[in-house]
């Protein structure tokens, strides 16, 4: 075992953890995992999905925009940078085995996902799809700080390493098809 690779500050006098000048919570994974399906129950994992999306896509533009800025990274290494934070974070083992930043495209893949590691028997689609939000405000951060004309952008889990059916996790994402396209889906390859 090692000790964690991100800096953690710990406020003696408010007891708030930080990383970077952020506000952070260190969570038993469980919890986390359990609120997210009693969520999901309550309103239909479609529903549920929207709203996470909408919610995530903006906490990944917020990080990204206070990173680039106390590290003084440019877009695509703050990209990178968010995920190789997220890594060392928990959530899972990111890889970003493609990236066209200026076609706004790739794939990444995800080894010990926590929602994998906690999947039950009854799930039966991908059960990481909280994280498809991270990527698409990340991208559309890099998208932005790039000075690009902004698009939907789309990203599904294309394989879910959840109940041992693949060794990894795997997200492929783009540019949205349509504008009639929410970024939800990408159009082809999904397993939902
Ligand atoms: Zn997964």
């Amino acid at each position: 075992m090692t000790a964690p690779e991100v800096p953690i500050d710990v406020d003696p006098e408010t007891g708030i953890w930080r990383t970077d000048g952020l506000p952070m919570l260190y969570l038993p994974r469980h919890f986390l995992v359990n609120n997210h399906r009693a969520v999901e129950q309550a309103l239909g994992r479609d529903a549920y999905a929207a709203i996470l999306r909408a919610a995530t896509e903006k906490s990944a533009i917020h990080w990204c925009h206070s990173e680039a800025k106390t590290h003084g990274l440019g877009a695509e290494a703050t990209f990178r940078h968010y995920f190789k934070r997220l890594s060392q974070r928990g959530w899972g083992q990111f890889s970003i085995d493609r990236l066209d930043p200026a076609g706004g495209s790739g794939a990444i893949s995800l080894s010990n996902s926590v929602f994998a590691l906690e999947a039950q028997a009854a799930d039966a689609l991908p059960c990481c799809y909280m994280f498809e939000g991270f990527i698409t405000g990340a991208l559309q951060f890099l998208l932005e700080a790039e000075g690009r004309e902004p698009r939907a952008v789309a990203c599904s889990e294309t394989q879910c390493a959840g109940h041992g059916r693949a060794s990894l996790c795997r997200f492929d994402f783009g540019a949205a098809s349509s504008a009639a396209d929410d970024g939800a889906r990408v159009p082809a390859g999904g397993q939902r």
